[in-house]
């Protein structure tokens, strides 16, 4: 009983649950200490894999990409995976094709904001006068103090700066929605200047794009693996419910009623559990729990019967903006390079009511356009694979009521993605707020 009650429980196996555990240990906490707790069969909550039954392929629930600046999440796969499957542009470069024609936002080797511009003055998608209205919405966003901008839609925010429908739609939205999972419309302008600052006009190295060569999953699992070694226990498929005494938290419960107690908590969950788990009071506003809302985002793997694509990666404006991935060749699969391709739509709510038919036949419709072979050849298999729950919308206004990582409870931290890290809901904000949670459990003494 004395050992159970030193015990910290980390709930949730998700990259916020990992990056606790992992900071847990580097703050000198001994494994054995550490409980981390998961409801689901799998770890790495919702950056999952899962092989198709009628392929055989192993998918991902979602083409996951990553930026340069992605360094809290890099570091965590260094540390914790034999290889972290990440392979980094040398330059940012996606070959973008609207109407007939190909263009490129890519980097130069050259001091931020400077090394977009090359690019920017050949983007063929746009006309002259809309080229120099983006570099005059960046020089302002590099001006901008995103915490002033908040209240503000990231679309009002571009007009305010001189852009036109035009050019928000075939650059700012393209770009933007892949980051934020959401349209201009619909964020907040504090966040996506924030984005913008930290992930594309800062310089050639922090926009660099990184493409996953391994399924998500064997990442998360060889993660787990690697604080199993170090001592931490890793109990999956149970869902717990806090225990919460008088005097802070005192652990969590189990579906059969059983108590586990423990000395810290760190709640590291999505946001419509933490609002059911978390108890009356233990936020000083629980209100923007109950505001925010999912974003979905929309996968489609196509395989073609041969090469379709030469890049790695590429983007088109079908489908209201789609990045299209050489999955075979990014997971080092010779016979699928080019030919097994996954396709991400973000911010997908237009298909909600569509069937997987109907999206899988727009997508290979769009791709036809972009491809001379899947022009000719039809896919010989589709996959749709729809995440209604993929990340929460960072609507206007949200950005100063995400709550920080301390509750009122004494020993009860939160941590995931929807936490204010200053991040978009991603893989690193949700690192960076595991981490955040842990350091702030020991700095309070109750590691
Ligand atoms: C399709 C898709 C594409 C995406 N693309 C990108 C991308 O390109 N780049 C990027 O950086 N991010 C991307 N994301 C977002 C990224 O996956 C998430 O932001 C990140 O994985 C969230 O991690 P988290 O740990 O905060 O939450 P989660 O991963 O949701 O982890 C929370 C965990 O808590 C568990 N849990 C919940 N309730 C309980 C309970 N009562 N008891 C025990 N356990 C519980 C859940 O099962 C889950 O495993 C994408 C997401 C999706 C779905």
């Amino acid at each position: 009983m004395e050992q159970a009650s030193d015990r910290i429980i980390v709930v949730g196996a998700g990259f916020a649950g990992l990056g606790a555990v992992h900071r847990l240990l580097e703050a000198g906490v001994p494994g054995e200490r550490i409980l981390l707790l998961e409801r689901a069969p799998h770890v790495g909550g919702r950056a999952f894999s899962f092989v198709d039954r009628e392929s055989g392929h192993v998918l991902d629930n979602g083409q996951h990409v990553l930026l340069g600046c992605c360094t809290a999440f890099m570091r965590l796969l260094n540390r914790l995976t034999r290889r972290p499957g990440v392979r980094f542009q040398p330059l940012l470069s996606i070959p973008v094709y609207a109407g007939g024609r190909w263009s490129a936002i890519e980097s130069r080797r050259l001091p931020g904001p400077l090394h977009l511009l090359p690019s920017l003055l050949q983007y063929r998608h746009v006309s002259l006068d809309g080229r120099l209205r983006i570099a005059r919405a960046a020089l302002a966003m590099l001006a901008a103090r995103p915490g002033q901008l908040d209240a503000l839609s990231f679309r009002a925010f571009l007009e305010r700066h001189g852009q036109t429908d035009e050019v928000i739609r075939l650059v700012w939205d393209l770009v933007g929605t892949a980051i934020l999972n959401g349209h201009a419309d619909d964020v907040s302008a504090g966040l996506a200047v924030e984005a913008f600052q930290m992930g594309f006009l800062n310089g050639p190295e922090p926009s660099r794009l990184g493409l996953f060569t391994r399924p998500l999953g064997d990442l998360a699992a060889e993660a787990v693996e690697a604080l199993k070694e170090r001592g931490v226990e890793c109990r999956r498929g149970r869902a717990v419910a806090l225990d919460v005494g008088p005097s802070g938290a005192m652990g969590v419960r189990l579906a059969d009623g059983s108590a586990l107690p423990a000395r810290g908590v760190i709640l590291a969950v999505p946001h419509d559990q933490a609002r059911i788990l978390l108890p009356k009071g233990a936020l000083a506003s629980a209100e923007p729990l109950f505001r925010m809302r999912w974003s979905p985002i929309l996968n489609v793997y196509l395989e073609y019967p041969r090469a379709a694509m030469e890049a790695d990666v590429a983007a088109s404006f079908a489908m209201g903006g789609m990045f299209v991935f050489n999955r075979g060749r990014l997971l080092g699969d010779a016979d699928l390079d080019g030919r097994l391709l996954s396709i991400s739509i973000s911010a997908a709510d237009a298909y909600r009511s569509w069937g997987a038919d109907e999206i899988a036949r727009q997508v290979e419709t769009a791709l036809a356009e972009m491809f001379p072979v899947a022009r000719e050849v039809p896919a010989v298999w589709r996959k749709v694979v729809w995440q209604p729950k993929a990340t929460f919308l960072a609507e206007p206004g949200m950005g100063p009521a995400r709550p920080g990582v301390r509750t009122r409870v004494a020993g009860l931290y939160v941590a995931g993605d929807w936490v204010d890290t200053g991040w978009p809901a991603c893989l690193e904000g949700a690192v960076r707020s595991g981490e955040m949670a842990a350091a702030a459990l020991c700095e309070d003494g109750w590691a």
